[in-house]
């Protein structure tokens, strides 16, 4: 591991001033993930501007919403009540990911930023436009079997591996940052950046930005929502297919839904064609399966990846059979 440098931040403008001054800087989160990449030389950043002591650890009521800072840590947003009461697929999403001690850990902000599980790309002996621009995709033709189906292009086909993106992404999540020139911020649909010939730009975060949270605006739909992860053990594993879903049913007919895939894209798929084709329409096993097949149609799988075309579409109808169940009760 190349020698670096480490500093704690005390408050947020000295974190954005710390990480600017130096263009090999990163900011430090929990580790989890960074730390990783630094062992393996994907990541070899000559300092670390530790963010955890900065004051963002709060999750807050905001308009009937809710505000959460980028350092809050994947385990107290789990657990926090109004996060289990207003967005429960947000409190399963994130407790399907990794473990207990690494939920610990991790933060928001990491977790967001957190990069791509494909082997290639955590092998640096390996070509990779990611880590490497146009030295080529050796996916591809190579082990896919959980990479992306949707929005990927000839020049990379990894898939995001956040669950809790997920779940942001089905509520219309905005990320809130800060910069030398002041604050700004995204919504999570314009956060993760298509794929294009530039894998190796992920966000339209600008250079040098620290996350300072999340907000989610006021969401009734989302009290009965549901987060579900398939993966290949029951834990600590990611996912190959995941769903976050809620749905409000009046009278058998869908008054509004949200919908979005993980584990299917370079980011989180918000699925707007399936909730245009559900809204207002019948809450029934086959509605569900034909607004997953619109969504779906999209779809681009390579050769060992097809799988996961029926393994979203299942678990779209059971998700959205079982909440249509719930509203019914
Ligand atoms: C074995 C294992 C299994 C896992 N399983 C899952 C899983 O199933 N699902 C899942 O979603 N995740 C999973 N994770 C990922 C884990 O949740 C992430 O490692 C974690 O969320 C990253 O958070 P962190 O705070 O440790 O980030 P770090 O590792 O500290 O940072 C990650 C990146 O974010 C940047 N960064 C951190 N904070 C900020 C900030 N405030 N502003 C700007 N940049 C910032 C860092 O510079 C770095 O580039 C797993 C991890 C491991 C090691
Ligand atoms: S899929 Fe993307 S991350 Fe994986 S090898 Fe190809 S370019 Fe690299």
């Amino acid at each position: 591991m190349r020698e670096f440098g480490y500093e704690r931040a005390a408050d947020v403008p000295g974190a954005v001033a710390l990480l600017n001054a130096d263009p090999e800087a990163r900011f430090l989160g929990g580790g989890t993930n960074l730390v990783d990449l630094m062992k393996t030389g994907v990541e070899r950043p000559a300092h670390l501007v530790d963010v955890r002591e900065l004051p963002l650890d709060t999750i807050e009521s905001v308009d009937g919403g809710l505000r959460f800072g980028a350092t809050v840590t994947n385990s107290d947003l789990a657990a926090h009540l109004d996060v289990r009461r207003q967005y429960p697929a947000l409190a399963q999403a994130v407790l399907a990911g990794a473990s207990g001690q690494l939920r610990n850990m991790a933060t928001v902000g990491g977790n967001l930023l957190q990069r791509t599980r494909c082997g290639y790309f955590a092998d640096v002996s390996q070509p990779c436009n990611k880590r490497s621009p146009g030295s080529g995709c050796p996916a591809i033709e190579g082990e896919h079997h959980n990479h992306a189906i949707l929005g990927a292009s000839s020049h990379c086909v990894a898939t995001n591996p956040s669950d809790m993106a997920v779940a942001l992404a089905a509520f219309d999540a905005v990320v809130t940052y800060e910069t030398v020139d002041g604050p700004g911020e995204l919504a999570l649909d314009d956060f993760y950046l298509p794929v294009g010939d530039t894998p190796h730009r992920e966000t339209a975060l600008p250079p040098g930005a620290l996350i300072t949270g999340v907000r989610l605006p006021a969401s009734p739909v989302a009290a009965l929502s549901r987060y579900r992860k398939v993966r290949e053990r029951a834990s600590f594993a990611f996912a190959v297919g995941s769903v976050a879903a809620a749905l409000d049913v009046r009278d058998g007919v869908v008054h509004d839904v949200r919908l979005a895939f993980g584990a299917v894209a370079s980011r989180p798929w918000r699925a707007r064609t399936a909730e245009g084709a559900l809204t207002g329409g019948p809450a029934t096993a086959e509605a569900f399966a034909e607004a997953a097949d619109a969504e779906l149609a999209a779809a681009a799988p390579l050769a060992d990846n097809a799988y996961k075309l029926p393994l979203v579409r299942n678990l779209v109808v059971a998700v959205l059979t079982e909440l249509a169940e719930e509203a019914a009760r």
